[in-house]
């Protein structure tokens, strides 16, 4: 059987699935912040949806690749538990998320993943800085260290 290892979005915009299917992390009820979202998410669970903390340990190994990644900052507490949830599941799920940086994570981790409603990212991507003046590329850093200008996040392919 296949599960769907679900995040916030799933909840909040709803989709068309067996619940019985689903596994989320608790993290994911405190983000449901319309009353309708808090009502897919009770009625998903009274219908099979499994709530599930999250390994510590494969926890700590998703936070050490999102920074390899430089995915970290873009991620909350609950990104995470949902990263590390879908690698505990690897070989018998597939990660609903519509969220960039989880989706990018996700295929360094060798987890499969569907877009709720968006297209699916195709490559690998590395988070870089870029000067919004003279246009040059960092690793980091919120201040250009040649003209001064700020640094905006850009998006680097890495594959
Ligand atoms: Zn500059």
């Amino acid at each position: 059987m296949t599960f769907y290892i679900t995040d916030s979005a799933v909840f909040i915009y709803g989709y068309d699935g067996d619940t019985s299917q689903f596994i989320t992390v608790p993290a994911v009820r405190n983000e449901m912040k319309s009353q309708e979202a808090a009502m897919r998410f009770e009625i998903a669970c009274e219908t099979g949806t499994r709530v599930e903390q999250p390994d510590p340990d494969i926890r700590k190994k998703v936070v050490s690749l999102s920074k390899e990644t430089r995915d970290v900052e873009e991620l909350s507490d609950t990104d995470i538990d949902i990263l590390a949830k879908a690698y505990e599941y690897k070989d018998d799920s597939i990660l609903l998320t519509d969220d960039y940086a989880v989706q990018n994570v996700a295929s360094v981790l060798g987890i499969k993943f569907q877009p709720i409603a968006q297209k699916k990212i195709k490559d690998v991507l590395v988070w870089g800085k870029k000067c919004t003046a003279c246009r040059r590329k960092f690793d980091k850093g919120d201040e250009c260290p040649v003209c001064g200008s700020p640094l905006k996040k850009v998006r680097r392919r890495k594959l």
